[in-house]
């Protein structure tokens, strides 16, 4: 069989030899196994449901998301002569037809359809009257609740593959799924013991840094940056469109050819700009995450990420647009912490708006009969914790003195060991260990008095405490009289947050979600305190101790 796929590759798209993994998962499907691909955008995910399609009797019925693409990949099976159709909404009824009848016949070999048509009923007495040779899902992760594009629709592919009179094999293809996500695209597609592979998330031309500048040093940043990389072709991406006005002015003030993307400009000058950039006239695009979906400009040298995004995946999606064409290439963010509370709020507005509220806890009742309310609500909740814990991700990476490029293996699943891949601003940087037991003993003792009192305070309020702050908001409220307040008099804030969120990093302690976030002991930490255990953290050694820790103002 594998001969067949090989002799299909060169027959019919060209190329010589399968790609490492492309080989491995089309036996596989050859073999009638389910399985489950997570691959990087380029990385030849079609093929492996394309050449088993091809080779093999019967019909592949693909379900897409996307009609542009279906459209495109189907064009290009044609041209390659490969009897291929599609089945979606921008066809009329009576060319549906003609595609149903087409499908039917027998020579076509792949039907590409929208998730929307899965139920239709004239499809479905196709599904179960043709041999179908298999079903492949492209977007799989499009299933998860807990993906970054749900779909209601691709809730329907489960019960569409079980009224099938003959379960063919089910390949789900994903260019994004976290070892959570894929376990969830498994069990809601109810793949049968799937193999699944994941692969080359690793881009080596990729130098990844984070820059943590003083809030008001941020625009020197930028320019440093963009200076350093006078004469190529990058991105900045920035959260909001004022602050795309803003950056966009910034550098044209400074002699940048830069030009700019949101949605918020007319459909023609967002037209006319991205044409600009694409043609190099204007080499650096300040835009909202709006910009790079379908855009394939080989040459882009650098992404620089002005604010940060909310989650590893779409920082990873959007940094991954340097370097196409393989040459070196520079992923930038510049981490401030008001991104992290500027994300947080649209978390919690986004969960607000589905109708859920933080002083509400009724919801996490889990006992039996709830209501499809409280149900919904739950289902809510969930997706909310989810999107905390990837903005936590997020910041960790941000704030993280390991290997980045490690850090985002780990997070895909790639790797479970972290290294040191030696190109990343981590692994650039001569780190120094610091014994800061005794400042992590004083902090984790503030934390666990302040619940002794029944008091629950977030990071600020902590570090003022610890400092010894004469706020009136301290003595109104009684901090004052702590055994821990003013223990750290004479450490700066800026340090005492940066042991904090070490802490908080290594689980001794956890910050909730929502509301107002407050910083609460964990076991781990209860037991360091316990058993007097020991804590170190990594500072940069370039840098003069006090300079890294130098209040901002
Ligand atoms: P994905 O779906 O993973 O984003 P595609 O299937 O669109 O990727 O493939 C990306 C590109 O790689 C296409 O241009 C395709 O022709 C090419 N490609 C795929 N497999 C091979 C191969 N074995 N040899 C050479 N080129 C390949």
């Amino acid at each position: 069989m594998l001969e067949q796929a090989q002799k299909a590759l060169k027959e019919y798209f060209g190329h010589q030899s399968f790609r490492p993994n492309q080989s491995e998962l089309i036996e596989h499907v050859l073999k009638g196994d389910d399985v489950l691909a997570v691959m990087p955008t380029g990385a030849g995910k079609s093929l492996v449901y394309q050449i088993p399609a091809i080779i093999s009797d019967g019909l592949a019925i693909v379900v897409s998301p996307l009609i542009s693409l279906m459209k495109d990949q189907v064009s290009a099976l044609n041209q390659a002569g490969v009897k291929a159709a599609f089945l979606n909404s921008s066809i009329s009824p009576v060319e549906q037809a003609e595609v149903l009848e087409y499908a039917a016949s027998g020579s076509c070999k792949l039907l590409y359809v929208a998730p929307e048509r899965l139920d239709a009923p004239r499809f479905l007495s196709l599904c179960k009257t043709a041999r179908l040779s298999l079903v492949a899902i492209d977007e799989a992760h499009c299933v998860s609740q807990w993906g970054q594009d749900f779909r209601p629709s691709y809730l329907r592919i489960a019960s569409f593959i079980e009224g099938l009179p003959k379960r063919p094999p089910v390949c789900a293809l994903t260019a994004t799924a976290t070892p959570e996500v894929q376990k969830d695209i498994a069990r809601a597609l109810e793949l049968r013991d799937p193999f699944t592979l994941v692969s080359g998330f690793d881009r080596a031309n990729l130098h990844f840094g984070v820059e943590r500048p003083d809030p008001k040093a941020k625009r020197a940043c930028l320019l440093r940056l963009v200076r350093e990389h006078a004469g190529q072709a990058g991105i900045v991406y920035c959260s909001t469109r004022s602050a795309v006005e803003d950056v966009c002015g910034l550098l044209c003030e400074n002699g940048f050819a830069a030009t700019r993307y949101h949605a918020g400009l007319a459909a023609s000058e967002r037209h006319a700009n991205q044409e600009d950039f694409l043609f190099d006239r204007k080499p650096i695009m300040v835009a909202t995450n709006a910009f790079g979906m379908g855009i394939d400009k080989s040459n882009v040298s650098f992404v620089i990420h002005y604010n940060m995004p909310s989650d590893v995946e779409s920082y990873y999606q959007e940094a991954g647009r340097a370097g196409r064409d393989g040459s070196p290439a520079d992923c930038i963010l510049i981490y401030n912490k008001k991104d992290v509370q500027t994300c947080q709020f649209l978390i919690d507005k986004s969960y607000e708006d589905r109708g859920g509220g933080f002083a509400d806890t009724g919801a996490w009742s889990d006992s039996a009969g709830e209501s499809a309310l409280a149900d919904a609500d739950g289902a809510s909740r969930a997706i909310y914790d989810r999107d905390c814990d990837r903005l936590r991700q997020m910041v960790f990476y941000c704030t993280s003195t390991d290997c980045l490029r490690s850090f985002i293996l780990r997070y895909f699943g790639q790797t479970d060991s972290p290294y040191r891949c030696e190109n990343c601003s981590n692994c650039s940087t001569d780190f120094e260990v610091e014994d800061v037991t005794v400042e992590a003993q004083k902090i984790l003792s503030c934390v666990l008095r302040l619940a002794q009192r029944d008091r629950r305070a977030g990071k600020a309020l902590i570090v003022d405490i610890l400092r010894g702050s004469k706020a009136e908001k301290i003595r109104a409220q009684g901090y004052d009289g702590l055994t821990t307040y003013g223990i750290m008099g004479a450490v700066p804030a800026k340090r005492i947050r940066y042991v904090l969120d070490a802490l908080i990093a290594e689980d001794y302690l956890v910050q909730t979600a929502g509301g107002y976030p407050v910083v609460e002991i964990t076991g781990k930490g209860a037991a360091f305190l316990k058993e007097r255990g020991s804590f170190e953290i990594k500072v940069p050694k370039r840098l003069p101790k006090e300079e890294v820790f130098v209040e901002p103002g």
